[in-house]
């Protein structure tokens, strides 16, 4: 893991490099999901997230209270039926 040391504004505001956030997929003017976690080795961290306005596997656009969280991924609620109905022959 690569890192940068970056001071916090007297706003409270971190920029975080465009390059860092282009490596995980975020680029300007997308929205963001910014939440506390723990890191593989047990610290408390900020995990930034590309923040989805679309089903992850059929690219419908997700409705507000018909959105599925699978772990980071955010489905519609017709690929969570599909999903639960299990394994196809
Ligand atoms: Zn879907």
């Amino acid at each position: 893991m690569s890192g940068i040391t970056k001071s916090i504004d007297r706003n409270g505001r971190l920029v975080v490099p465009i390059d860092m956030l282009k490596v995980i997929g975020i680029d300007r003017g997308d929205q963001v999901n910014v939440e506390l976690g723990t890191d593989s080795i047990g610290r408390t961290a900020l995990f930034i997230s590309k923040y989805h306005t679309t089903c992850q596997l059929c690219g419908q656009a997700l409705q507000a209270g018909r959105t599925v969280q699978v772990r980071e991924t955010r489905i519609c609620e017709g690929c969570a039926d599909i999903i639960s109905k299990g394994v196809v022959d």
